[in-house]
């Protein structure tokens, strides 16, 4: 089985990944970490892809295409796969199309996290990462406390796109070029709507109610 998790910035799909990964033993394909990964790598094409970033453009659909064929086809006989925030635009979903075709692969389902946009601007602001253990906590929400999360908060770190000015900006280029993916899918019957304004627990449990009759 492999699934699409779908939403607009901060909708809580690294979240609901992580925790499909934990539970069903899938392996997530986030082009987000991705990205962040080879900014991390401090390259030329890092450095490149952190100034598009941090404008809240979509970085070029042939840098993603690399990295996520990379990531594909050394999982892809093993694992079930998440694509978590791919595809963003048509043209991904052509690629995407494409490398499942190459790779004997197809989508089971793809699950769209509706959220609204006060909340999404709560969710973002209030995001950190631990980069130590790499989970993803929120001050509001969700936050990382002793008991939770052994590794304490020296190690939470805030992304460099998670302020108000770029959320703006990032949320109207998921408004414009993200939102038609979603009528692709409609029309191909893989679509399911799920209300992400909800707890995270509240949220999962709709995910598994989903998915666990799709078998694996
Ligand atoms: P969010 O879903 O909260 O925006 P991500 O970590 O998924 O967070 O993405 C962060 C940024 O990385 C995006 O705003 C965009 O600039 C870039 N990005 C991520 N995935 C893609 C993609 N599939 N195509 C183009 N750019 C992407």
């Amino acid at each position: 089985m492999n699934i699409i998790l779908f939403g607009p910035p901060g909708a809580g799909k690294g979240t609901q990944g992580d925790y499909l990964v934990k539970d069903l033993n899938f392996y997530k394909i986030s082009t987000g970490d991705l990205l962040r990964n080879e900014i991390n790598k401090k390259t030329k094409l890092g450095i490149q892809i952190k100034t598009t970033i941090d404008r809240g453009s979509l970085v070029a659909n042939t840098i993603i295409k690399d990295l996520v064929e990379n990531t594909i086809s050394y999982h892809s006989v093993t694992k079930n796969l998440i694509f978590d925030g791919y595809p963003r635009n048509l043209n991904q979903v052509n690629d995407l199309d494409y490398l499942l075709k190459k790779y004997v692969k197809k989508i089971s389902c793809v699950l769209n996290l509706k959220v609204s946009e006060e909340i999404i601007t709560k969710r973002i602001l209030g995001r950190e990462l631990c980069e130590k253990c790499g989970r993803i906590f929120n001050q509001f929400f969700n936050p990382s406390t002793e008991k939770n999360h052994p590794c304490g908060s020296q190690y939470l770190q805030k992304r460099s796109d998670d302020k108000k000015q770029i959320i703006i900006t990032r949320y109207s280029t998921y408004t414009k070029e993200t939102l038609p993916v979603l009528d692709y899918y409609k029309n191909v019957n893989l679509l399911h709507e799920i209300d992400g304004d909800d707890k995270i627990s509240n949220i999962y449990e709709e995910i598994r109610r989903i998915i666990d009759p799709l078998g694996t």
